[in-house]
């Protein structure tokens, strides 16, 4: 079964070709066949990138001016002639689509009808950046792509099995039961993702006794506290805002300080959330950048300010692991992964320093050498394994796609 993975964004969409069913799943034989990405819809100057797996990558510059035409694109590139990987749009079989908010209506993915149609946009108020375009991008696709089952796969369904003493804040009740105020968490897809792995890696261990930390470590940054198939906790919240240092998101703040703030430098709401979601984090606190590449390189000519950055970003995640060891009572993995997770080993190397009192010990030479790739990277006497582990959000879409689709059938 072919499944068309589609992440639509406000002026992007990214989309893979997965080649995917149950059998293939269970023997690990699923094979992208092609990837790529529209991005600056909307303009005369459009960026599409594609990449047939195995093939020549494509470029282009052209004028896509609405989502549905990106669509039109991807399905023309996936059948062409020359470059394409399908004969024609008939090979594929179903679309599976990444939705961010799934409020408390979904734990799982589900087969898209008008019922779940609509309890997305409803969503839509927790997550006004994306749902709606999410939503848009389904609602092209099923007009281009006639008669095939969609599948949305939320951001947020993983955490669901979160406790109320956890996801409620401490906040008068009646706002949780009038507005929804709670904690949702995020990055769900890549959580599942890499607890599952780590689960089937390891066979000599109860998956459902398994206590895992996952640190999804990318643009945004996020960690959870997984036991078995079920996330206890995890660091973000209400919105993608809470938590971890990020890019250029702040994280934990007392929220006091946004009352002050708009005092003492007369900013109304849309600035303030401009502030917290773009001009903080790494790049607020460093002032070089929010990739943390170029921090460390600054860091590394002995810029005061990056070293601070990259030390605040490192410290809190250390605060987090403590945490969620004490959720978890105990840790037996903790797995990096993202951008930053995967590829950071200065970043890796800094937050395991100096934690051989909670069982972490990092073997620095596997760290280096290990970089970005899928591969345990503690010592032999670490009692707390430490994993790099690759996430990979577009198969979850895709496994989950297939699964709703022929459980259905
Ligand atoms: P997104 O959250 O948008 O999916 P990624 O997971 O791709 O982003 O992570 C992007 C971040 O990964 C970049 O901002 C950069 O800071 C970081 N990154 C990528 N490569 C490296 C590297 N070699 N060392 C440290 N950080 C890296």
């Amino acid at each position: 079964m072919n499944v068309l993975v589609l992440n639509c964004g406000s002026s992007s969409v990214k989309f893979q070709l997965v080649d995917t069913d149950l059998e293939k799943m269970r023997l690990e034989q699923e094979r992208v066949l092609a990837k790529g990405n529209i991005s600056k819809i909307g303009s005369i100057a459009a960026q599409v990138d594609y990449a047939p797996t195995g093939g020549p990558k494509f470029q282009e510059t052209t004028q896509i001016l609405d989502h549905s035409k990106a669509i039109s694109r991807i399905i023309n590139l996936l059948s062409d002639p020359e470059r394409g990987v399908i004969p024609d749009s008939s090979h594929i079989h179903a679309v599976g689509h990444r939705m961010v908010h799934g409020g408390e209506y979904f734990s799982r993915s589900m087969l898209i009808d008008e019922g779940v149609a609509a309890k997305i946009r409803e969503c839509g108020i927790l997550a006004p950046l994306h749902n709606p375009h999410n939503l848009r991008g389904y609602q092209m696709a099923s007009q281009t792509l006639p008669g095939l089952p969609h599948v949305a796969v939320f951001d947020t369904a993983f955490h669901q099995t979160m406790e109320p003493y956890v996801y409620l804040y401490g906040l008068p009740y009646v706002l949780y039961q009038r507005h929804k105020i709670r904690r949702y968490g995020f990055h769900g897809t890549s959580h599942r993702f890499v607890s599952d792995r780590l689960m089937n890696l390891t066979k000599d261990k109860d998956p459902e006794s398994m206590r895992m930390i996952t640190l999804h470590l990318g643009n945004g940054c996020s960690m959870a506290a997984v036991k078995g198939h079920r996330s206890l906790d995890t660091s973000m919240g209400f919105t993608p805002l809470e938590g971890l240092l990020m890019g250029t998101r702040s994280g934990d703040l007392d929220p006091a300080v946004v009352l002050y703030l708009m005092g003492a430098e007369e900013i109304g709401m849309t600035e303030v959330n401009t502030l917290l979601n773009k001009h903080s984090g790494l790049q607020g606190v460093s002032g070089v950048s929010n990739d943390m590449r170029e921090v460390v390189a600054a860091m590394d000519e002995g810029n005061e300010r990056a070293m601070i950055a990259f030390k605040m970003f490192c410290y809190r995640i250390k605060k987090y692991i403590g945490a969620y060891q004490a959720t978890l009572n105990g840790a037996d993995a903790i797995i990096f992964t993202g951008g930053i997770g995967e590829n950071g080993c200065e970043t890796r190397s800094e937050i395991c320093s100096n934690m051989d009192g909670l069982g972490l010990k990092l073997d620095e030479e596997k760290n280096v050498a290990h970089n970005g790739r899928e591969s345990l990277i503690s010592t032999p006497d670490s009692s707390v394994e430490i994993w790099i582990i690759p996430t990979n959000e577009e198969i979850v879409i895709a496994r989950d796609t297939v699964r709703c689709v022929e459980v259905v059938e």
